[in-house]
């Protein structure tokens, strides 16, 4: 039998997932070859699956199974007017402190008086350091042609927002979502990916009649902290946390934090903020456009409140592994398995023909054949059966499919479970539905 998911996570299970990620392809340092770049990473084969699978579950809950939200893929390049109303420009910064000792940067607001490098507590005050990436668009390199990356995606929504309200006719409240890329010239980019100078957000603005916005705030806690949780996160290594009074952005009237139990401590997948009517007002000033919303029924006009629940894709992917991970004992044998959620595993099923018999592999191409519509297939001819299961469950491929010689009789193949390892015999004929039932699709 197997333990409970996540019981007895080993001390170094940091350095352990770090490793599976590197050994089995689901993330790799970025320009390896060259020696690595600062701390960019590249998804590889399972890896570019399983954050697919995130950003899917994540808009399949906030935009799919919804009537009151739509989608938004805005451009990541824009104008630095966008950043100057926004508050970015002046406010989006961290106090940074060099060391005198050994000339080490480091965010003041992150470490305790002394360099964590050489321990010195010879530092310079700190100075204030805009995160936003600078570039320049076109060919000549002036003021007049910088732009910035974008350092949030939330910024599109607002600058879009009568766009959206004209085009889809909806009304308070609605939200906008949008899943992308967003750039952060981070100083201390650490632990793996969940800081990262290029990352991505999935973000939702969710416009409200002012009144209501302290009642949809909490709407948008609950369901944020039960997505984790239904996707494999167990409780307690979740919870809550709601910021101080002074801990709150310039332009929130609330927010909180759902949080992680992460190897290092408690610390943040997804901040959900009451943005109040900051962001919308902030705007029309600047551009000079009403970003208002007029209810023809009532004839009453109003800027509505924005509440965010704004998460970190590939900090969620992080923690879904770190969460999965686990090492148990199965029929005397040790394995390594990732119990992630079967919606969020890289593959579904792994066609596994016994033997690479040239009477197997044509009937196992004809099973992946059918299953290769419903879900992601590995298909894999190599070494010992028991090796491949192991395979497959240090990956996390919730099932099995083995073709062996009794299928050539009887029609059937052997469904392995990879949580339980039970063994079910199953006819081809009805595998396909077998399998559409297991993942609930
Ligand atoms: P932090 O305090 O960790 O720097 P933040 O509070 O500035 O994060 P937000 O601006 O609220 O983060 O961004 C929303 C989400 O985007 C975060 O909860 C996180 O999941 C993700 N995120 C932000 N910065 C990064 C980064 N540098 N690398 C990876 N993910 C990030």
């Amino acid at each position: 039998m197997t333990e409970e998911p996540g019981a007895d996570q080993p001390d170094d299970l940091m350095e352990r997932v770090v490793n599976l990620c590197k050994r089995r392809g689901f993330i790799f340092p970025s320009a390896e070859i060259y020696g690595g770049f600062r701390s960019t990473y590249d998804y590889g084969p399972l890896g570019s699956l399983l954050l697919r699978n995130v950003k899917d579950a994540w808009w399949r809950s906030m935009v799919q199974e919804r009537d009151d939200v739509v989608g938004l893929d805005a451009a990541i390049l824009s104008t630095p007017r966008i950043w100057e109303a926004s508050g970015h420009l002046t406010n989006f910064t961290d106090p940074l402190v060099d060391c005198r000792n050994c000339h080490e940067r480091w965010r003041a607001d992150k470490i305790e008086g002394s360099c964590p490098n050489c321990g010195s507590t010879d530092l310079t005050e700190p100075r204030a350091f805009n995160l936003m990436f600078k570039t320049f668009a076109g060919p000549v390199e002036e003021d007049a042609t910088v732009a910035y990356l974008r350092p949030e995606t939330a910024q599109g929504m607002f600058v879009n927002f009568v766009n959206v309200l004209q085009t889809t006719r909806k009304k308070p409240p609605f939200g906008i979502a949008q899943v992308g890329k967003s750039f952060r010239n981070e100083i201390t980019p650490q632990n793996f990916v969940f800081r990262t100078r290029e990352f991505e957000q999935m973000e939702l603005e969710y416009f409200v009649p002012p009144p209501d916005a302290p009642r949809w705030f909490e709407y948008w806690l609950d369901e944020r902290f039960s997505w984790y949780r239904d996707f494999g996160i167990p409780e307690d290594k979740l919870r809550l946390r709601h910021h101080d009074a002074d801990e709150l952005s310039h332009y929130s009237a609330a927010t909180a934090d759902v949080e992680f139990l992460f190897p290092w401590g408690w610390d943040e997948l997804e901040g959900i903020a009451n943005r109040t009517d900051f962001d919308l007002k902030a705007h029309s000033a600047a551009s000079g456009e009403k970003l208002e919303y007029f209810d023809q029924t009532s004839g009453e006009r109003y800027v509505p409140y924005v509440i965010e629940p704004a998460a970190g894709a590939t900090r969620t992917m992080m923690a879904f592994l770190l969460a999965a991970y686990d090492e148990d004992e199965v029929g005397g044998e040790k394995r390594t398995v990732l119990h992630l959620d079967p919606r969020l595993s890289p593959y579904q099923v792994a066609v596994l023909p016994l033997s690479k018999n040239d009477a197997l592999v044509p009937l196992s191409r004809q099973v992946l054949g059918q299953l290769q519509p419903i879900c992601m297939c590995d298909f894999d001819v190599t070494q010992s059966i028991g090796r491949r299961y192991r395979r497959q469950d240090e990956v996390g491929t919730p099932f099995c499919v083995t073709v062996d010689f009794e299928s050539l009789e009887d029609g059937a193949v052997t469904v392995r479970e990879r949580d339980t390892t039970e063994q079910v015999r199953v006819p081809i004929d009805t595998l396909a539905g077998e399998i559409r039932e297991r993942l609930g699709r």
